[in-house]
């Protein structure tokens, strides 16, 4: 398999035209170069990015003439001109392809799906950082999988003994090579329609991911259309269906994990039934359990003193607002408080969608920034409003008590002070060790 795989390489006809040079593009020609190929075999081209030796597609074919096309996901493979080069017999492959190319004793796993895809990997990666001593996780996010190819080239790294990968859809179009052992679609939504001629069409790219799974296929029993869709391919073999409710996972008490929210319930008992399809050992879900989410998205900080935090600076629309304050409120036990950091910089959100926070008890709502008196007025939450971030927080570092909980999920962008929702993020971070450390 490896000389086959090894073969793949060598029977690349050139020139090679990497078409894209995002991090898959840049991550491809590294592994080109690794493989033996020159640099005058490899042409780049991307519309968008300067430095790179074409622009314009009929300039690619006319001058480079290229006979292999590394074709990066931003690229439909129904793009006009790509589909001329495949139809005049030009060779189309991907960077997973040419990584496969490399692979030996790996064990691969795959995730897809419209929404919940990272986080699903962020737990995997979790799990397997509490029993596997190598492993590579990546993909669609993070690092590149020919990096790890790459790596493993150069000796950087030893062979991987668990590979997840998170595979978006425009990947599972072009992954000639792939062959995983288990996979797993998180949710399925009407979600980048504008690649795909239909509804149906994109979710039938979901689905391939079946076609190069050897074992079982996991879906999301909470997975928005993914279960009817399910039901209509008609397909049982080789799919199993979970659900936080399942029999197998009752012992791991995963209600008690940190991650924050129902539809996070879900993608742990998809990450913990992969985990247990897979054969890792119980310390695997017990790593996932203390997976405290994804920087700066309903992230848990933890508790100091007895009041927990929870970053959510990420959420700049009032629908994200909305699902973080219910789902954290529903978490607040007793006469305790939610503390909810709302504001920053305005782009004219409908405030008023935040209403029906008035009647729930147990809030206090504090507002900053830029748009704090706009999100006041339409939104009729009561509350002390500070000029900016840093003294909102003083003023709920002073009062909340043991037992509360602190929320920054501010509906406005961050750009009214920071340059970004991390830099925002990590700034209410700091604060609040700063305010414990002092
Ligand atoms: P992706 O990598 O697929 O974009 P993420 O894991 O980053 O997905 O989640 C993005 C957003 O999608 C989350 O902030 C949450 O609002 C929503 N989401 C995640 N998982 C689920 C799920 N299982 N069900 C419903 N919504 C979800």
């Amino acid at each position: 398999m490896i000389n086959q795989m090894k073969k793949y390489i060598k029977n690349l006809k050139t020139p090679i035209a990497i078409i894209g040079m995002g991090k898959s593009g840049e991550a491809a020609k590294r592994l080109l170069l690794l493989s033996g190929f020159s640099e005058e075999e490899i042409v780049t081209f991307d519309s968008k990015v300067a430095s790179v030796d074409f622009k314009d597609p009929r300039q690619l074919f006319s001058v480079a003439k290229p006979r292999t096309l590394v074709v990066s996901p931003g690229f439909p493979l129904s793009t006009p001109w790509i589909k001329e080069a495949i139809s005049s017999g030009v060779h189309i492959t991907s960077e997973i392809s040419l990584t496969c190319a490399f692979l030996s004793t790996e064990k691969i796993i795959g995730v897809t799906g419209s929404v919940g895809k990272s986080t699903t990997i962020s737990l995997l990666q979790a799990g397997l950082n509490a029993f596997s001593a190598s492993n590579f996780v990546g993909g669609n996010l993070g690092t590149p999988f020919a990096e790890y190819a790459s790596d493993l080239i150069e000796g950087k790294r030893t062979v991987a003994e668990w590979i997840a990968l998170e595979l978006s859809s425009y990947q599972l179009e072009n992954c000639e090579g792939l062959v995983l052992a288990c996979s797993a679609i998180t949710f399925l939504t009407s979600n980048h329609l504008e690649r795909y001629e239909s509804l149906r069409h994109y979710y039938d790219t979901k689905w391939k991911i079946l076609s190069i799974t050897k074992g079982k296929m996991l879906l999301n029993s909470n997975g928005g259309d993914l279960i009817e869709y399910a039901t209509q391919k008609g397909t049982r073999e080789r799919i199993l269906i979970t659900s936080k409710d399942d029999m197998g996972l009752s012992s791991f008490q995963l209600d008690k994990a940190l991650l924050i929210g129902k539809h996070n319930q879900d993608n742990l008992a998809l990450a913990a039934s992969m985990a247990l399809e897979s054969g890792w050992p119980n310390s695997a879900i017990d790593g996932m359990k203390s997976f405290t989410g994804l920087p700066h998205r309903l992230e848990n900080l933890g508790e100091k003193a007895g009041i927990r935090f929870i970053n959510d600076s990420k959420a700049t629309a009032l629908d994200s607002v909305l699902i973080a304050a219910t789902e954290v409120i529903n978490t607040i036990k007793g006469n305790s408080n939610l503390f909810l950091l709302l504001g920053g910089k305005n782009k004219n959100l409908p405030w008023e969608q935040l209403k029906v926070l008035r009647s729930i008890m147990g809030f206090k709502f504090i507002f900053f920034g830029e748009c704090r008196e706009e999100a006041q007025d339409k939104s009729q939450l009561v509350g002390p409003s500070f000029p900016n971030l840093g003294e909102a927080i003083d003023f709920t570092l002073k009062n909340a008590k043991f037992g509360d909980t602190v929320l920054l999920s501010p509906g406005g962008t961050s750009l009214d002070e920071f340059k970004s929702f991390e830099e925002r993020g990590n700034f209410f971070k700091n604060k609040i060790a700063d305010f414990f450390n002092s």
